[in-house]
């Protein structure tokens, strides 16, 4: 799953790559051509924004708006180039001067119009974006307690809380603040949501600059980098997704 990092850099990839120019813009998959991408053609690309693990073009009156999921993904390659998937599965192609931007897959590929990019349903409930450069920590520590029994990880999930962490950052995030994800937020200080808050900000800071990701406790591979103990796998939350942690750094009353 492509995390708010992940999205981030595409929007900088897409965002030095076309903003400014006229697109010339094909659909060769019909989930494309559904989507209505077309539409696009001929219109200059304005910017590049990302809000949590949404992407968006925006192209004037209209925007395109892009959701990865599991599987979906933008390419950039100078025009006429190899690509490394096949042409009759890009769902868009948005063709610049000198390069093009491909969209493979995914949950949500659509065209919305500018004004109703405000209102927009699945845009509007969206919390803060974990990466904006004016987030409010105290205030999301706020929108978390709405909910004071659920747990911290399952919460950190919630885009609606908070937009842009998924399965990895929250498992990280959790372990970097020694923070056991199994605790109801009833349980947390401020200064604990303040301190996961800040760890999966830093931890992801990191991945957008160097487009990696390292792990200490995510798919639990290793021990646990800090006490060599093993490191705990289970489903959480009405998803189930798998939450990696240390049982013993990450209890509560442990040494941080
Ligand atoms: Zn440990």
């Amino acid at each position: 799953m492509a995390e708010g990092d992940t999205i981030l850099r595409a929007a900088r990839r897409l965002d030095a790559a076309l903003t400014g120019q006229t697109l010339a813009v094909s659909a060769p998959s019909p989930r494309g051509r559904a989507a209505g991408v077309e539409r696009l053609d001929g219109h200059r690309l304005e910017r590049v924004t990302s809000h949590g693990k949404n992407l968006l073009l925006h192209c004037g009156d209209l925007v395109l708006h892009s959701h990865m999921g599991m599987n979906g993904s933008w390419h950039v390659y100078p025009r006429g180039a190899h690509w490394r998937k096949p042409r009759r599965s890009a769902w868009a192609v948005l063709a610049g001067e000198e390069r093009e931007a491909v969209q493979f897959g995914g949950p949500t590929l659509r065209v919305i119009p500018a004004a109703r990019l405000v209102r927009d349903p699945q845009l509007a409930r969206l919390g803060p974006d974990i990466l904006a450069p004016d987030l409010d920590l105290d205030n999301l520590g706020s929108s978390l307690r709405t909910d004071p029994s659920r747990t911290l990880g399952d919460a950190l999930l919630d885009q609606t809380l908070v937009a842009g962490i998924g399965n990895i950052f929250k498992s990280e995030a959790c372990f970097a603040a020694r923070l056991d994800p199994w605790r109801p937020i009833a349980d947390l200080t401020d200064e604990d949501l303040r301190a996961v808050f800040t760890a999966a900000r830093a931890l992801m800071q990191e991945a957008v600059e160097t487009g990696r990701h390292t792990y200490a406790v995510y798919r639990a591979r290793r021990p646990c980098p800090n006490c060599g103990g093993r490191v705990a796998a289970r489903g959480q939350g009405d998803a189930n997704r798998t939450t990696y942690w240390c049982p013993r750094c990450q209890a509560s009353g442990a040494d941080r």
